[in-house]
C-alpha cells in the first residue's frame, strides 16, 4: 500500500474531528496535514459564557499546535486556492501542497457589512472579540430596549440567539435593571426555528416569553441608524443596545475554486464526498437538504460528518468496500441563564421526515454543555 497524504482545511469542529479519527486509524506512514489561519481553537458556544460573565475570552483558547504531538502536522497558514484538477491547494506561506485526499472544513464566515449601518452601531454576537464589550454595555444601561436581530438565514446554531436573549434577561435581572429594559427579538422567518417545524418553534417562543422577551417574527432587517432599525416593508423600531447575528457566507476560497456555483458545497449526505475526485466537505461549509430546509450549521453535525468522511477515506485506503455513513442525528444546547440548559434534539434522516424535540432545561444539561466542550478539547488537542 502506498502512503497517502490527507490534507484537511480548517481546524474547527469538523477539521479536528476528522484529523483525530484518521490518525487513530491509519498507520504513521500516511501523513495527515491540517491547515488553519488561526493559532487557537475556541468553540462558538463559549461566546455565551463570556456574555454571561462566567468565562474570559483569553482563558478559552486552546493552541491548535497540540495536534503535532498527536502525529498530525499543523500548518498555521491561509488556504488561498483549491485546484481540484491537479489535487493541490495553494497556501499563502507554504506554496502549493498536493494531496491524495482533501477534507474541506472551512466553516462559514460572518458578513455584518451586508447590513447597511450595522457595523459600528451594533454588537456582533458571533464575533467573540465583541462580546466582552456587549456585556459591559448591558451592565451599564439603566433603561431602554435591547434588540436582538437575526439578520439572515442560515446561521450557526439556530437556538443560540434565543439562548443569548435569556442570558441577557438573567444579566439584567441580576443587575436590577430588567424592570426598565425591554428585550425584543426580531427574526426573519415566521417561525423561531424554521428547521425544527411549528411545534418546537412554538415551544421556543413560549420559553422566551416566560421571561418577558418579545418575539417579533417575519422581521427582515434592511438597515440600521443611530437608535433605529428598519425592516423590509418599512417597519421601524428603536434600540438602545443592538445585538446582531449577521448574515453568513462561505469562505472566498470555496467560490474561487469552482467547487460550487451556489453559496455552500453540495455533498453526498452519507459519505460527505463532493463531486470532485477525492474531495470531501464537512460542517458549516456544506449544504445537505432535508425536506424544505437543510441540516443546521452546528458543531455537533460538523463532527458527525467529519467522522463519516474520515471513515470513508480510511475504508478507501484499506481497500474496504463498505461505505461510512453520517446518521443525520445531533442536538444543540439551549441555555436559559441561572446554570440551566435544555437542548433541541434532532434526527434529520428519520424515514418519515426530520424528527425534532425540545428537551426541558435542567442543571444536569448545563453541566453536559460544559462537558461537551471539555471532552472534545481533551480528545482533539490535549
Ligand atoms: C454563539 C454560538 C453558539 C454555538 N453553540 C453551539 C452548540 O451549542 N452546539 C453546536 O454543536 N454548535 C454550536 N455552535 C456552532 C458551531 O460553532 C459551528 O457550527 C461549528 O464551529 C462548525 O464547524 P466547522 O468545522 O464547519 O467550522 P469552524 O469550526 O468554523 O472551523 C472552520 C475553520 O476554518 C478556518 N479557516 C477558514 N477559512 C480559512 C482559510 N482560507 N485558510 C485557513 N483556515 C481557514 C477558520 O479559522 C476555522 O478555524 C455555536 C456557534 C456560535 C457562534
Amino acid at each position: 500500500m502506498t502512503a497517502k497524504r490527507i490534507l484537511i482545511l480548517g481546524a474547527g469542529f469538523g477539521g479536528l474531528a476528522a484529523a483525530n479519527k484518521l490518525r487513530k486509524s491509519l498507520s504513521q506512514d500516511h501523513r495527515i496535514i491540517v491547515i488553519d489561519r488561526k493559532k487557537s481553537f475556541m468553540m462558538g458556544l463559549v461566546n455565551l459564557w463570556i456574555l454571561a460573565g462566567s468565562r474570559g475570552l483569553e482563558d478559552s483558547q486552546t493552541p491548535i499546535d497540540g495536534l503535532n504531538s498527536r502525529g498530525i502536522e499543523y500548518l498555521n497558514d491561509e488556504a488561498v486556492k483549491i485546484d481540484p484538477d491537479s489535487s493541490r491547494v495553494q497556501t499563502a506561506a507554504h506554496g502549493w501542497i498536493t494531496y491524495d485526499y482533501l477534507v474541506i472544513a472551512l466553516g462559514s464566515e460572518l458578513a455584518p457589512e451586508r447590513i447597511n449601518g450595522f457595523v459600528g452601531r451594533g454588537f456582533n454576537l458571533y464575533d467573540s472579540s465583541q462580546v466582552p464589550a456587549l456585556r459591559e454595555k448591558l451592565l451599564a444601561i439603566k433603561r431602554g430596549r435591547v434588540a436582538i436581530s437575526i439578520m439572515g438565514l442560515p446561521y450557526k446554531c439556530p437556538p443560540a440567539p434565543y439562548e443569548a436573549a435569556m442570558i441577557i434577561n438573567d444579566i439584567l435581572t441580576k443587575n436590577g435593571t430588567r424592570g426598565t429594559i425591554d428585550i425584543d427579538m426580531y427574526v426573519p422567518s415566521p417561525l423561531s426555528l424554521p428547521i425544527a417545524g411549528p411545534k418546537v418553534s412554538a415551544d421556543v417562543v413560549a420559553t422566551i416569553e416566560k421571561y418577558g422577551i418579545k418575539f417579533n417574527p417575519s422581521c427582515k432587517i434592511s438597515s440600521v441608524r443611530d437608535g433605529e432599525i428598519e425592516f423590509e416593508g418599512g417597519r421601524k423600531e428603536t434600540y438602545d443596545v443592538l445585538v446582531g447575528i449577521p448574515p453568513h457566507r462561505s469562505p472566498d476560497v470555496i467560490k474561487s475554486s469552482g467547487l460550487t456555483t451556489r453559496e455552500w458545497i453540495s455533498v453526498n449526505r452519507q459519505t460527505m464526498r463532493t463531486d470532485r475526485k477525492n474531495i470531501f466537505a464537512v460542517g458549516d461549509v456544506t449544504e445537505i437538504k432535508v425536506g424544505q430546509s437543510a441540516i443546521p450549521k452546528a458543531g455537533i453535525f460538523a463532527e458527525g460528518q467529519a467522522k463519516a468522511a474520515a471513515g470513508q477515506i480510511i475504508n478507501e485506503i484499506n481497500n474496504d468496500k463498505s461505505e461510512a455513513s453520517f446518521d443525520g442525528q445531533g442536538f444543540c444546547f439551549m441555555e436559559i441563564g441561572g446554570r440551566q440548559a435544555g437542548y433541541v434534539k434532532a434526527d434529520f434522516y428519520n424515514p418519515d421526515g426530520p424528527l425534532l424535540s425540545l428537551e426541558p432545561p435542567s442543571e444536569a444539561n448545563y453541566e453536559k454543555k460544559h462537558d461537551f466542550e471539555r471532552s472534545r478539547i481533551r480528545e482533539w488537542l490535549l
